[in-house]
């Protein structure tokens, strides 16, 4: 497994990860691309680091709104470039499960996948992730027999219905954060047969003579699997069989016994709320990707599977442009309000994240970033109409011209340039000096900066915007590391 570079290395814009071929025969058959309105994005490319990602636009996100204004699941289906299983992983089904819908996304943004396909929805219920509610309608995943066209959710969870049953999908899993550890039999008050974290959930033995039906067998394969790379003892993996069919009346209106019903294996997979989300996500992974290589399926991930890189990759990855990347910005660290942020004029938001797990939604006259069940920060606008008749700046950086697209990043360690162009004004935000209007062609120190308008907490990082007259042309990022910090991103090596 190729070690990721960090994603600092991406900032000279190469791209990194391959184009993948779709499998012709499976494209081919599936019904879903005949849905209307439904949002499907076929990823061709998942290996990627947040900020490459959009750089290279080869995959970006954009939260899915429906009629009512409201947010709305996304589809990804990564296809191998062999063909083989599909397995579907839905996360998200309840909204304040963030081990889920963390280790969901990840399967979007830093897996590859080489043979059969894993199709994935990180964000089922996402207005619920927004508002870090298990299901601001009630429980969605109680609503499988049936829903009422009434009900807020009835869309979505039609919308899901199909996917289980399209004849593509061979095994399907709904992601979990359980209370708890189950246990056989009581040990405490947090490992008992009450509990559900760190299982896995079979409605049933079997549903053979269907592939995989076998569901106990398999699942007992998996977990042993899984438990021979814990971390703790304690975190074992169980399965529990809640017999949904001798009369289980809640159970039985769950996703994964739709599921089996329509003929899909399914299983839920729960890791434990006495976890750190970065664990539970750590966990969730390892089972997936158990049953990956028991279901034949070829996959690469960009980063090692230890819980310090999930929770780095989990962190790291809340980058967003706007506007075909006119202007970026990096959330992972950023300051809980961004002030006088250039948006288009008369124009709805448009963005394009790191993460299907970022929305922006309008709160009066501000912009709200979530990032799963966080809040990120709140952008106040300052509209403006756009000029596009530059696409990049030269800045000199210790002693080097660069030519640095708008909706990139420029690294520094005191001191930059700002090439001036003809037409153009040149505004770093937080410097000023007396007389001086147009930023460009002088000499800017870190110093100099008002370290408050960094972008980041850790005032580093600030805007360098250029306009053209009254209209915003675009905005770089500069960022200034220490020497040490330099030498770090340059020890670090794109994929090849
Ligand atoms: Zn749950």
């Amino acid at each position: 497994m190729t070690r990721f570079p960090d994603w600092l290395q991406g900032f000279g814009g190469e791209t990194v990860g391959k184009r993948i071929t779709e499998p012709k025969n499976k494209a081919a058959r599936s019904k879903l691309l005949d849905m209307p309105g439904d949002r499907i994005h076929r990823t061709g490319i998942s290996l990627l680091t947040g900020l490459t990602l959009f750089l290279t636009l080869a995959c970006p996100h954009q939260a899915a709104m429906g009629a009512a204004g409201r947010l709305e699941f996304s589809l990804y289906r990564n296809d191998g470039s062999e063909p083989g299983n599909t397995m579907l992983v839905v996360g998200g089904i309840q909204g304040d499960e963030p081990g889920g819908f963390n280790a969901a996304s990840l399967l979007v943004t830093h897996y590859r996948f080489t043979r059969g396909a894993v199709w994935v929805v990180p964000n089922l219920n996402f207005e619920s992730i927004v508002k870090r509610s298990r299901g601001i309608y009630g429980d969605m995943n109680r609503k499988f027999p049936a829903v009422s066209p009434s009900d807020p959710d009835f869309e979505q969870v039609e919308k899901i219905k199909r996917i289980i049953i399209d004849q593509e999908v061979d095994f399907v899993f709904n992601l979990h954060d359980g209370s708890g550890f189950y246990r056989e039999h009581h040990v405490d008050r947090l490992r008992n047969p009450q509990r559900w974290g760190q299982s896995i959930i079979i409605d049933q033995e079997s549903i053979a003579p269907i592939r995989f039906g076998e569901l106990g067998d398999v699942a007992r394969q998996i977990a042993a699997r899984v438990n021979e790379q814990l971390l703790k003892t304690d975190h074992s993996y169980r399965v529990k069989n809640t017999r949904t069919r001798e009369g289980n009346r809640e159970m039985a209106k769950t996703l994964t016994y739709y599921a089996i019903n329509n003929g899909k294996p399914a299983v839920g997979v729960e890791a434990s709320k006495s976890l750190p989300t970065h664990l539970r996500a750590f966990y969730h992974l390892q089972v997936l990707e158990a049953y990956m290589r028991r279901l034949g399926i070829g996959y690469e991930r960009s980063f090692e599977l230890t819980p310090q890189s999930v929770k780095r990759s989990i962190e790291d990855n809340i980058q967003v442009s706007f506007y075909d990347n006119r202007v970026l910005l990096d959330m992972a660290n950023a300051r809980k309000k961004l002030g006088y942020v250039p948006l288009k004029k008369d124009a709805e938001i448009d963005y394009q994240a790191s993460s299907p797990l970022v929305a922006i939604l309008r709160q009066g006259s501000r912009y709200r970033v979530s990032y799963g069940n966080r809040r990120i920060t709140e952008l106040h606008p300052q509209f403006f109409e756009y000029d596009s008749s530059r696409h990049f700046i030269a800045v000199y950086v210790d002693g080097q011209r660069k030519a640095v697209g708008f909706g990139r990043m420029v690294v520094a360690n005191e001191a930059f340039v700002v090439e001036p162009q003809e037409g153009y004004r040149v505004n770093v935000i937080g410097w000023r000096r007396a007389g001086v209007g147009n930023e460009s062609g002088v000499e800017i120190q870190r110093k100099e900066i008002a370290r408050r308008f960094s972008v980041d907490n850790a005032g580093t990082t600030f805007r360098i915007e250029v306009y053209k007259d009254d209209k915003f042309t675009g905005m770089v990022l500069i960022k200034f590391v220490d020497e040490a910090g330099a030498s770090r991103d340059q020890a670090a090596r794109p994929l090849s």
